[in-house]
């Protein structure tokens, strides 16, 4: 899942002013949004990008490493798992195909963390010491209609994540250049729960790690804003499960209908849209809603995403949409069980990082470039471990068409898909390069982050004094 958010009108003013989503944002968080105004300029960025991005043989052969790999072996990998899709958390050929690949290429690769068997991690065998570049790679397709499908292009994350891995891994060894090159397979980017990437945090799994990378497929090649306030990644998982009782459908005043409690919740969302702030995203399907035309259905259940760019303001929105889950299931005599099996929330983008791997894109013939930085973002989309540990995502143009559809799917397989494949793979091997052989930028980099960082508490508590709840009176 990825969604871009590019700036249309924020050329006149600081990128960061307009970085956060909502303008309620911008105002409640005016002194924390000029912080981070201050600390990006501050860091001058255009000069440290024109320095890394100078002439270098090393790095250059670094990148020209990568394309290699990729050209020569693993474009056609992806290929493969382009063609043999699996949905998360069962993506046991893309993983044995990923991690046979890292094992021929002198990795140590364990399979399985705790509670994700289709996780692994690799270490290349003769690197040593600190940094410890990480390189996330995931797998997983989509659950569609007709069967699981790349029509999110996860199906090449693993070899471009790869491509770059093996290539600084090895100028590490070859160089003795203090430095160690691990790869995270993370399953079920779109699935939750669980939320891999979290529980993968929260087992430890990334622990030491100084940056982490990633790739993403994408319409154009871009990159976030510096900060946090993502739209969307701010995500709520409920599910609401509604219980009636059955009968025939002909003589139905014998039952209770669960299916008419979970239409009557969808059509009390639409009905609090206008009350909602507009920036909500509540997306929801029905997964079970009985099973013959002629019994009334004593069990539904909806699954919804419900969305918004800051935590503070979606607790709010869910705590509606589960009083509109109450209501549905007291209107129709039904009950209802309200179950918040996962969340997402916010990630931290650095401008050190995503500036540099920007360029790295550019340079390497990213294609479909957008000028502006798009909205802060967190690097591996569930906010989690961002907020932990600097990174960057990497999306160079890789498709015609948007996420999750049939085009992108077939785009990842033709000429658009493999060249911004190469791209990312190469821009992805450069900004390592950068990370590991220059004391300085690292030193940049943790300075950011923890500024960044610093300053997110301060922002969730001015948004509490922001958002406060209407007196209701009495009727
Ligand atoms: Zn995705």
């Amino acid at each position: 899942m990825r969604l871009l958010h590019v700036l249309a009108a924020a050329s006149l003013v600081p990128a960061t002013l307009f970085a956060q989503e909502t303008p309620t944002e911008r105002e409640s968080a005016r002194d924390v949004v000029h912080q981070l105004d201050s600390l990006e300029h501050s860091l001058n960025l255009p000069a440290l990008v024109a320095r890394l991005t100078g002439p270098n043989a090393a790095r250059d052969q670094v990148a020209a490493r990568a394309k290699q790999l990729m050209t020569t072996e693993l474009l056609a990998m992806g290929d493969d798992i382009t063609r043999h899709p699996e949905i998360g958390f069962q993506e046991k050929r893309s993983v044995q195909i990923l991690t046979d690949y890292l094992r021929k290429h002198d990795f140590t690769v364990k399979i399985g963390t705790p509670g994700l068997p289709t996780a692994f991690v690799a270490r290349y065998n003769k690197n040593s010491g600190a940094p410890n570049l990480g390189v996330i790679v995931e797998y997983d397709a989509l659950r569609g209609t007709k069967g699981a499908f790349h029509g999110d292009q996860h199906s090449t994350q693993g070899p471009i994540g790869i491509a770059a891995a093996v290539a600084m891994a090895e100028y590490l060894a070859r160089t003795h250049t203090p430095g160690s090159v691990v790869v995270f397979g993370t399953p079920g980017e779109e699935m939750m729960p669980p939320d891999a990437k979290t529980v993968m945090f929260d087992s430890h799994v990334f622990d030491g790690m100084d940056i982490l990378v990633r790739s993403h497929s994408s319409m154009v090649t871009s990159r976030p804003a510096a900060g946090f306030g993502t739209c969307c990644m701010n995500i709520d998982g409920v599910k609401y499960t509604f219980s009636g009782a059955p009968a025939h459908e002909l003589t139905a005043w014998n039952g209770r209908n669960a299916l008419t409690a979970a239409i009557h919740l969808f059509n009390d969302i639409d009905g609090l849209r206008s009350n909602l702030r507009p920036e909500a995203r509540i997306q929801g399907i029905i997964t079970e809603g009985g099973a013959a035309p002629n019994v009334v259905p004593d069990r539904a259940v909806a699954d919804f995403y419900i969305r918004y760019p800051d935590e503070v303001y979606l607790a709010q929105e869910t705590a509606m949409i589960d009083d509109a889950a109450r209501a549905a299931a007291l209107g129709t005599g039904t009950k209802v069980k309200i179950d918040h099996y996962g969340k997402a929330r916010d990630g931290i983008s650095i401008g050190s990082l995503s500036e540099v791997g920007f360029a790295y894109m550019k340079k390497y013939g990213a294609t479909g470039v957008q000028p502006e930085p798009g909205k802060p973002q967190g690097y591996e989309e569930t906010g989690s471990v961002s907020m932990a540990i600097p990174g960057m995502g990497f999306s160079a143009k890789t498709s015609n068409a948007p996420n999750h559809t049939y085009e992108m799917l077939a785009d990842a397989t033709s000429p658009v898909g493999h060249q911004g494949f190469v791209v990312d793979a190469q821009a992805m091997a450069a900004l390592l390069f950068d990370f590991a052989t220059h004391p300085e930028y690292r030193a940049i980099v943790k300075r950011e982050f923890a500024t960044i960082h610093g300053l997110h508490a301060r922002y969730i508590e001015d948004l509490k004094k922001t958002y406060t709840v209407p007196v209701v009176g009495a009727p």
